[in-house]
C-alpha cells in the first residue's frame, strides 16, 4: 500500500498544506518567477569562477560563520551609511524571512500580511508555527497609512510584513505607509524589498528609515536585479541587535564558502551586474503599454513584472502560451496573469504570442 503524507505523524498544523509550487518547466521563454533573464557578463562570470575556485582549495574547512567579507560587501552596496554590523545574509531572502520568523514569531505568535502578496510569506509563517493573519488593502492593491494603521490596531500581531514593490501586483509601497506601520505596531516590521532596484530611481527605499527604528527590518535579495537567483543569496539590513537575534536561530555555517565567494565576487561587479536593470525596466514598460493596447488592464508596476487583468480565461491563455514555449504565472487571481519582463527578444515573443492568442479567440 502506498504511504501518503496523511499516513505520517506530521504536525497537525501542517496537515492539508500545499508546498510552494511555481512550475519549473524547460521552455524557450520562462517569464514566470520574476528572475532576471539576462545572462551575466562573461568577465563577471570568470571572476566569480576564479573566486569559487580559490574557495574550493579550502573547502575542507567550515566557512566563515559570520560571512564577514560578504557583509562588508553588502553594506558597501547598500550605502545609506549602513555598516556590516547591520547586515545579515542567508540562502535567499526566503531563508532570511524564515530566520526572522523563527526568532520573532513561532507558536503563540502571529504575523500580519496583506494579500495578494508573495505566497512564501504565509508558507514560511505556517512552517514556523506563526499564525498568518490577513490584512485588507485599499483599491488598486494600495495600502495607505490610514489602512495600515487600522489593520495593525485591529489585528495586533507580533510581526507585520509589507512587500514593496509588492509581488504579485507590482504595487509601490510608500514610505508614509511604512512609517505609519512602524508607529502603530510595538512589534517587528519587516519590509520585503526583493524588487527595490526596479523602483523609479528617485524613489526612496525603506533603508532610509532604518536610523532610529530598531524594530524595522528591510530584506533584499541578489536573485532579481542582480541576476543571481541560482546562487541563493538574500540579505537583511536592521539594527545590530536584530542581527544578534538571528544568530540564535541560524544553523552554524549556513552560508557555504562557495556561496560567500561567489556573492562577494558578484558584488565587486555590482555596476555591471545591475546594467541590465534599465533594459528590464524598459521591457516592463513596453509590456504595460502593449497590454493596454491589446485591451488588457495592466496594473502600474515598480518591479520587473506586470500583473494584468481583463483575461477571460487565465488558465486557457496560460496553456496557449505554454504551447508556444512561453511560461507566465497563473496565480489564481480571477481574470489575471503575471508576466516577468524578459530580454527584448523574450518580451517580443511573449507579446506577439499573446496578440496571436487574442486575435484567434
Ligand atoms: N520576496 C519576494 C517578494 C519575492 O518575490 C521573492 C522571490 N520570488 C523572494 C522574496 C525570495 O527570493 P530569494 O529567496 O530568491 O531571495
Amino acid at each position: 500500500m502506498e504511504i501518503t503524507l496523511d499516513d505520517l505523524p506530521i504536525r497537525d498544523d501542517l496537515r492539508g498544506q500545499s508546498p510552494y509550487g511555481a512550475p519549473q518547466k524547460k521552455v524557450r521563454v520562462a517569464l514566470n518567477v520574476n528572475e532576471n533573464t539576462h545572462p551575466i557578463p562573461e568577465d563577471v562570470a570568470r571572476d566569480i569562477v576564479e573566486s569559487v575556485a580559490a574557495a574550493v582549495l579550502e573547502i575542507n574547512r567550515y566557512p566563515d560563520r559570520e560571512f564577514t567579507a560578504l557583509r562588508e560587501a553588502l553594506a558597501g552596496y547598500l550605502g545609506h551609511g549602513i555598516t556590516a554590523e547591520q547586515i545579515w545574509a542567508a540562502n535567499g531572502s526566503n531563508e532570511v524571512i524564515q530566520q526572522i520568523l523563527q526568532a520573532f514569531g513561532g507558536p503563540g505568535r502571529s504575523i500580519l500580511g496583506f494579500p495578494p502578496t508573495y505566497s512564501m510569506h504565509s508558507i514560511i509563517a505556517k512552517g514556523t508555527g506563526t499564525e498568518w493573519v490577513e490584512g485588507r488593502r485599499d483599491e488598486g492593491f494600495q495600502i495607505s497609512p490610514e489602512t495600515v494603521r487600522a489593520e495593525i490596531e485591529r489585528t495586533k500581531t507580533d510581526i507585520v510584513i509589507l512587500c514593496g514593490p509588492n509581488n504579485p501586483t507590482g504595487t509601490p509601497l510608500y514610505l508614509e505607509t511604512i512609517e505609519a506601520a512602524y508607529d502603530a505596531t510595538p512589534g517587528i516590521l519587516l519590509v520585503d524589498e526583493a524588487y527595490a532596484e526596479f523602483m523609479p530611481a528617485d524613489q526612496p527605499s525603506a533603508l532610509t528609515l532604518l536610523e532610529g527604528r530598531p524594530r524595522l527590518l528591510v530584506s533584499r535579495t541578489m536573485s532579481k536585479a542582480f541576476a543571481f537567483a541560482g546562487a541563493r543569496v538574500g540579505y537583511l539590513a536592521a539594527n545590530p541587535a536584530v542581527i544578534d537575534a538571528l544568530r540564535l536561530v541560524r544553523l552554524p555555517y549556513h552560508l557555504s564558502s562557495l556561496t560567500q565567494a561567489a556573492a562577494v565576487a558578484a558584488l565587486r561587479h555590482a555596476d555591471e551586474m545591475l546594467a541590465m536593470v534599465d533594459d528590464i525596466k524598459l521591457q516592463r514598460d513596453r509590456i504595460v503599454d502593449t497590454l493596454a493596447e491589446l485591451g488588457y488592464q495592466p496594473w502600474p508596476t515598480w518591479s520587473n513584472f506586470v500583473l494584468f487583468g481583463g483575461v477571460d480565461d487565465p488558465h486557457d491563455v496560460f496553456e496557449k502560451l505554454l504551447e508556444r514555449g512561453i511560461i507566465v504565472r497563473d496565480l489564481a487571481i480571477p481574470g489575471h496573469l503575471r508576466v516577468s519582463a524578459g530580454t527584448e527578444a523574450e518580451t517580443t515573443a511573449f507579446l506577439e504570442a499573446l496578440r496571436d492568442i487574442k486575435l484567434a479567440s
